[in-house]
């Protein structure tokens, strides 16, 4: 038994994810169509089941010839390159672009600059789909670094943007590198804000609580971070997938008074209503 319950204020699907997976379920309700998602929705394997439970799958680029004109596909919120887009509707599959609008916005910047003649750094991880899509709104030529280490820049004209993820130091670092080998330097900040939200409300709710929670997949980058910022906060800070993983430990020990709870940006709400609930029977009345 124990006395508080703490739910950090930012947790589980970002708006991007929430709207892609949304999107998917609406589509599959009204259509009579096969749906697929262009790649796993997110990196959660509860949310990737339920949707094959709801008969809806993944296709990949390798495996687009299966696909009809009866069919639908799903972009994810990471989006795709117009290349890929272009393959997909071939297929004479139904497209629908889930693409994050953040992710959008990004597309956007990298074609307008790279048409008027800007060499596109992007601030991220190359093998990231996100940055794999955006590289193909400038016919894949940008230059792509995680932190400007030994980055050599000859082009006059240079625009920067950053996978929407990145850490802001890092985004920062780029440009101080590439302001010293260029005049000309546009920069854009697409971080988004989601990301930091939730890893500031979960370290702050970590510090104050004996026991810390982080709900989600081991294979989401964002969730395994969390897990990382509590775990720096509160040595009893743990890792759970769903209910079920919640240890015994936590309901037996006199000297947990405070739990916190938090939830990677691709936890669904179910999940954590489910870890909530079973919580929820174990606190002092
Ligand atoms: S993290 Fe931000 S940019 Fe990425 S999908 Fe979520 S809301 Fe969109």
């Amino acid at each position: 038994m124990f006395k508080e319950l703490i739910v950090a204020e930012n947790a589980g699907f970002c708006f991007g994810v929430k709207r892609a997976v949304d999107t998917s379920t609406d589509y599959k309700e009204k259509s009579k169509s096969d749906i697929y998602t262009f790649g796993p929705l997110v990196h959660n394997k509860n949310v990737v089941d339920h949707l094959r439970q709801k008969g809806i799958n993944e296709v990949d680029i390798n495996n687009l010839d299966k696909l009809n004109d009866k069919d639908t596909v799903i972009i994810r919120s990471h989006g795709v390159s117009p290349q890929v887009m272009e393959q997909i509707k071939n297929t004479g599959a139904e497209v629908v672009d889930a693409t994050c609008p953040y992710v959008l916005a990004i597309h956007k910047r990298v074609k307008k600059y790279y048409e008027q003649g800007y060499q596109i750094v992007i601030v991220g991880d190359k093998n990231h789909p996100e940055v794999v899509g955006s590289n193909g709104w400038c016919d894949n030529t940008a230059i792509i670094t995680k932190d400007g280490e030994g980055l050599v820049i000859s082009a006059p004209k240079v625009c920067i943007v950053a996978q929407t993820t990145e850490k802001k130091a890092n985004f920062e670092k780029v440009i101080e590198v590439v302001s010293k080998q260029c005049k000309e330097v546009v920069t854009f900040n697409t971080i988004c804000s989601a990301t930091k939200e939730r890893q500031t409300s979960a370290e702050d709710t970590a510090k104050t609580v004996d026991v810390m929670i982080v709900v989600g997949s081991r294979s989401s980058s964002n969730t395994t971070k969390l897990y990382e910022i509590c775990s720096k906060h509160c040595e009893n800070t743990i890792f759970i997938d769903n209910g079920s993983e919640i240890p015994k430990w936590l309901f037996e020990s006199e000297n947990i008074k405070k739990v916190g709870i938090t939830a990677g940006a691709s936890t669904p709400d179910w999940i954590i209503q489910d870890v909530l609930e079973k919580l929820r029977g174990y606190l002092e009345k």
